[in-house]
């Protein structure tokens, strides 16, 4: 069974629909922030641009995976990750 989204396999299944857990996610999933319920994607957008990770126009999506791995590994996360792989 195929998410109705996207190819993936559906995981979160309801009469109403059959969708991946990421395709679930940014429909349906929500975080307050600062009083301001939001999407997850809005969330981590914004949370992402206060540490000045956010997209920059023209970013390739490479490039700003590259940028942020590289943020990360400047922190105490970093090093937990690198340990733990
Ligand atoms: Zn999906």
């Amino acid at each position: 069974m195929s998410c109705d989204n996207c190819a993936k396999d559906a995981t979160q299944i309801r009469k109403e629909f059959q969708l991946c857990d990421r395709c679930y996610t940014v429909r349906y999933s929500t975080m307050t922030i600062d009083g301001e319920k939001m999407s997850l994607p809005d969330a981590f957008k914004l949370q992402l641009g206060k540490l000045g990770l956010g997209r920059k126009e023209g970013e390739s999506i490479d490039q700003w995976s590259s940028r942020c791995k590289a943020w990360t590994n400047k922190t105490p996360y970093g090093k937990i990750i690198k340990e733990a792989t």
